[in-house]
């Protein structure tokens, strides 16, 4: 991972995890059932100030743009 910065406090010390985009940690985002059920998020959590970056995983990226389920911003 390349080096990180806090857009808050500027702090430099990350702390990631992945997690279950449905249940437990996550917000419930797509509710039901398909393929982003068995997704997860990566979260990345400033050390510093608790600021939380939430990422999608690159593989599943290939899935954001061709499975329909999210619309492309121009
Ligand atoms: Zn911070």
């Amino acid at each position: 991972m390349a080096s990180q910065q806090c857009p808050e406090c500027d702090g430099v010390e990350f702390y990631s995890r992945e997690v279950s985009a449905k249940g437990g940690y996550g917000p419930d985002l797509l509710p039901g059932t398909g393929w982003f059920f068995s997704a997860k998020f990566r979260l990345c959590i400033c050390a510093r100030c608790g600021y939380v970056k939430w990422f999608v995983p690159e593989r599943f990226l290939d899935d954001i743009k061709t499975r329909g389920k999210f619309q492309k911003m121009s």
